[in-house]
């Protein structure tokens, strides 16, 4: 895309043309001293659907006027109730339906994955993540590691720079390939995000499983910042496992219901096991003996939660309305107008007051931009809030803001930036 002439765009006028902006009505906008906020920070927790409400009472309709028995007599009974997110989950992330279940939170769900997929041998048993690797996700590694009495120290191999010392800076799919090579014959799982999630970067997804397939190790994903956000394609891919969390781009609440894949070539490995796994036709019988479900459904404990369900099914529906593939044209587009006019304020400033750290490639990114201001970088964050810029803080120095297609605007963008520009222009000398 060519940067001046987008800088230029009139946000009046794309707008307009914007075949998606009547879906910013579907959702609540926040206010802060009395005038609607310019929300970009969908990466962290998505807006409200107006019509949650509507799901959430007919939920507690069906439990009120039928109450056990809406378990099976209700039109969507709660005995398959997890059934009906599955076509838009599975489109979502590029999967057969029977690859997805919504169930349980993400890092629980990592823990349940890595019961199956993390069986390490005195051979075999390093897993490859990327340095910079979310703190819960890390975590759940590390107990698995501890769990099966290895040393995390020899075990868990980080890949990059730790972002908490530097400027955080994206990784090369090289780099991801060559630390794989060189671990080849004692690794048992590559884990790394489907978008990381200060950086901003989207990985080679299909790169990196090729390569641990090509070594005999698992690649699983978690997709928190990917999922709504960016295409996926985990069948084709072959991914073995992922998860996800559904408050961030799938605006399902704050600790929603979260997700997870598991490909459908993975058969025969032992899983953690509940009720809600076995084979339904069975199920109430309580037989002794486990007999799974087909498919991700395996996975699943224990009965599904129909509240943060219907929450779910909100906002997937609204998905669903709006075409994904339209949604990741919109979100392209926003956020190359969003970088371009963040260029264009260095331009002003006839020197570097930010960088933008997340890659410039659109198939390296998805709708976040991550910010570096070279001085007084907390303030500003702190500034643009104040003024009704909602977007988020992380150490050491780094302001994400995402644009979000369902719900954010061309002027969203402009103005935020305006408000950026005013901001600088008091506390940055020039
Ligand atoms: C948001 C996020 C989480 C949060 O985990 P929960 O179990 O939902 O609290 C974990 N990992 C990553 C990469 C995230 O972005």
């Amino acid at each position: 895309m060519n940067f001046e002439a987008l800088a230029n765009l009139d946000f009046r006028v794309a707008d307009r043309c914007d075949p998606l902006s009547a879906f910013r009505n579907y959702f609540h906008i926040p206010q802060k001293n009395g005038k609607e906020v310019i929300y970009l920070c969908g990466n962290s927790l998505g807006l409200m659907p107006k019509q949650t409400d509507v799901y959430i009472s007919n939920a507690l309709q069906q439990w009120q006027s039928h109450g056990v028995e809406a378990h099976f007599t209700t039109a969507t009974p709660w005995v398959n109730y997890h059934e009906i997110s599955k076509p838009i989950l599975a489109s979502l992330v590029g999967a057969k339906p029977s690859e997805v279940v919504a169930m349980g939170t993400l890092t629980s769900n990592l823990h349940n994955l890595l019961a199956t997929f993390y069986r390490p041998t005195p051979k075999r048993f390093k897993i490859l993540c990327e340095k910079g690797i979310f703190s819960s996700d890390r975590y759940a590694l590390i107990s698995h590691i501890e769990w099966h009495g290895f040393s995390p120290e020899e075990t868990l191999i980080e890949v990059g720079n730790h972002h908490s010392i530097s400027v955080p800076t994206p990784l090369s799919t090289q780099e991801i390939v060559e630390a794989i090579e060189e671990h080849q014959d004692s690794l048992a799982l590559v884990f790394f995000a489907g978008v990381q999630y200060i950086t901003g970067q989207f990985f080679d997804i299909k790169t990196i499983v090729q390569k641990a397939h090509q070594v005999g190790a698992y690649a699983g994903f978690d997709l928190a910042h990917a999922i709504g956000n960016v295409p996926l394609a985990l069948h084709d891919w072959q991914v073995d496992f992922a998860c996800w969390c559904s408050y961030k781009y799938l605006n399902a609440s704050p600790g929603g219901v979260g997700g997870l894949f598991v490909h459908q070539n993975i058969q025969f490995l032992p899983t953690l096991k509940g009720w809600w796994g076995h084979n339904p036709q069975s199920r109430f019988n309580m037989p002794v003996h486990f007999s799974a479900e087909p498919g991700a459904d395996a996975w699943q404990w224990s009965n599904a939660p129909i509240i943060p369900l219907a929450i779910l099914q909100a906002s997937l529906d609204i998905f669903q309305e709006a075409n994904f593939e339209k949604l990741v044209q919109k979100s392209r587009k926003l956020t190359a107008f969003l970088e371009s006019l963040l260029l264009q304020i260095n331009q002003k400033f006839n020197r570097d007051v930010l960088q933008i750290i997340t890659p410039s490639k659109v198939e390296e990114r998805g709708c976040q931009l991550s910010v570096s201001f070279i001085e007084k970088g907390k303030l500003i964050y702190e500034l643009l809030n104040q003024n009704g810029v909602i977007c988020d803080w992380r150490e050491p120095n780094v302001v994400r803001l995402a644009p979000v297609p369902l719900y954010n605007s061309f002027a969203d963008v402009a103005q935020a930036v305006i408000i950026l520009e005013n901001i600088l222009s008091q506390i940055i000398e020039h």
